[in-house]
């Protein structure tokens, strides 16, 4: 699953308003990560699972292993 294609068609659980792809910054094991995460355009609430930020964090990790 693509997160890209997650954030689409999404509406806020808060006020429903659109949700916009927004870049939120993460430490993780001593490094800074920024990932592109699902936020409400309106109110700001991020929707992040911790399922999805640790999947996101597993992949940082392997693209930063890669290099
Ligand atoms: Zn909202």
């Amino acid at each position: 699953m693509s997160l890209m294609e997650a954030g689409t068609g999404w509406s806020c659980t808060a006020c429903g308003g659109e949700l916009e792809i927004m870049k939120v910054g993460f430490t993780y094991m001593k490094g800074n990560f920024e990932v592109n995460l699902p936020a409400c355009s309106n109110c700001g609430l991020v929707l992040v699972s911790e399922e999805l930020a640790t999947g996101k964090m597993a992949e940082a990790e392997r693209i930063l292993e890669d290099k």
